[in-house]
């Protein structure tokens, strides 16, 4: 395995030369609707460090956008699934089985809220992780209705477009959408229009008065929720408003699903961030994280609810392949091992620490209209000076000065306007100072 000094290093324009000679390629033959945030292409990464072609070495702070947490090429990842893949490479599980499926389903047993019985099922994204949580939750309710969120995001199939909340780009032209979805309220505190203190108890009401009165509860077969809001813009609910829903389902028979495929797996301090405020999901969807970069997703959940589905039903070609099972057990291990959730959790305290300075010493320091998020899952949402006007431009300006500089960030939101920050959670302190310092000069150039 190659060790990639963790040092910024820039030494041609960013994207350089061979960067830009193969995105020419690229162009001619890689479909248009498939985007990239920063065209610089990849020749080795590990740790906080992204180098590309032309030798220049970036600070990550997106992980894949919140995959690579132990590092892109973490060491039990790769050992593990180096072994794996001079073993065999597949058998399919639907028709002779391996034990690394059975030994990732006990790792989501023991590590995921609750102590009842539970059980899992594996998948490849974590887009068909949210759909066989719909076809679980249905077949064991006998009910249609799916219940989801504003700014919520769950995906890029038929289905998981109907559940997301965003149009552009995720839906854009892309219908018709798969019927009996409803979208309710969410808790969001920064825009909550009677202040941040009563989003929780009013949003809650109003997404319930809305289950009720425009679905009926009794139709309704799942409820599923982001505990912190990804691509929507990093959104924690407000306090009470998980706890008031998930009481919810549960007083009325319905499936309470946290979709955890982004803030999951030590992300956000915890292994879960339901785990916050005591949130224990019926059914939990993973996947991101979950496996140091190698494709794996799960839904796990009551054994009585995931044993619903009859023999057959669930599963797919490639679903819990043997070598992205190596590289989850690696993941965990080393999650374990560095003790991932301290790490998350300091990550937290220097960035949010610097943000606040930037906020509040800066000369444009006010368009930073809020911080938040939690852990290693931590974003700005930046307006209009003297305003909450969404300043869309400012994120997208922000990010391209970082790029420049060898430091790549990602930005997301409703409204395009938050830049979000995903570190490795491996990362060197020394390195995310650095990329703090880049960003700050980046309001300067701004
Ligand atoms: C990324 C994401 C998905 C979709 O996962 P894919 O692997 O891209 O299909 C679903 N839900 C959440 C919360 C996500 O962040």
């Amino acid at each position: 395995m190659t060790e990639i000094p963790q040092e910024r290093r820039v030494v041609t324009a960013i994207p350089g030369p061979k960067s830009v000679e193969l995105q020419a390629r690229r162009l001619e033959t890689v479909a248009a609707g498939v985007g990239s945030t920063l065209p610089v292409f990849t020749a080795r990464a590990g740790g906080g460090i992204i180098e590309d072609v032309d030798g220049n070495r970036l600070i990550d702070l997106g992980s894949g956008i919140a995959v690579t947490s132990v590092g892109a090429s973490a060491e039990a990842v790769v050992r593990r699934a180096s072994a794996q893949l001079a073993d065999f490479t597949h058998t399919c599980f639907m028709v002779t089985p391996y034990e690394g499926y059975v030994e990732v389903c006990e790792q989501l047993a023991e590590l995921t809220p609750g102590d009842h019985a539970k059980k899992s099922a594996l998948f490849n994204s974590g887009a068909e992780a949210v759909e066989n949580a719909v076809k679980i939750a249905r077949v064991h309710t006998k009910r249609t209705a799916v219940v989801v969120f504003d700014h919520g995001y769950h995906g890029r199939t038929n289905l998981t477009m109907a559940l997301t909340a965003k149009n552009m780009p995720y839906k854009q032209g892309f219908g018709p959408f798969a019927p009996e979805v409803y979208r309710v309220p969410v808790a969001y505190g920064y825009r909550w229009p009677t202040g941040a203190e009563n989003a929780g108890a009013e949003a809650s009401a109003q997404a319930i008065d809305q289950i009720n009165k425009q679905i009926g509860a009794e139709n309704v077969a799942a409820i599923i929720i982001e505990p912190v809001l990804g691509e929507g813009g990093f959104i924690e609910p407000a306090k009470g408003f998980l706890p008031a829903i998930a009481q919810f389902a549960k007083d009325n028979g319905i499936v309470f699903v946290a979709d955890e495929i982004q803030s999951g797996f030590c992300r956000t301090g915890q292994w879960f961030a339901c785990e916050d405020e005591g949130i224990v999901p019926d059914l939990i969807t993973t996947a991101k994280g979950i496996a140091g970069g190698l494709p794996l997703s799960a839904v796990t959940g009551r054994a009585e609810i995931m044993d619903s589905a009859h023999s057959g039903g669930l599963g797919g070609t490639y679903g819990g392949n043997p070598v992205a099972c190596a590289g989850a057990l690696g993941a965990i291990e080393t999650m374990r091992e560095l003790d991932l959730n301290g790490k998350a959790r300091r990550i937290e305290e220097v960035m949010k620490g610097r943000l606040a300075e930037m906020q509040s010493k800066l000369d444009n320091g006010d368009i930073i209209g809020d911080i938040r998020g939690r852990g290693a899952m931590i974003a700005i949402e930046l307006v209009k000076s003297g305003t909450k006007d969404p300043n869309p431009q400012a994120a997208a300006d922000l990010a391209k000065a970082c790029h420049a500089e060898g430091v790549l960030v990602l930005t997301c939101g409703t409204y395009g306007n938050v830049l979000r920050f995903l570190p490795p959670l491996v990362i060197g302190e020394d390195l995310l100072n650095e990329a703090l310092d880049v960003i700050e000069q980046a309001f300067g150039r701004i």
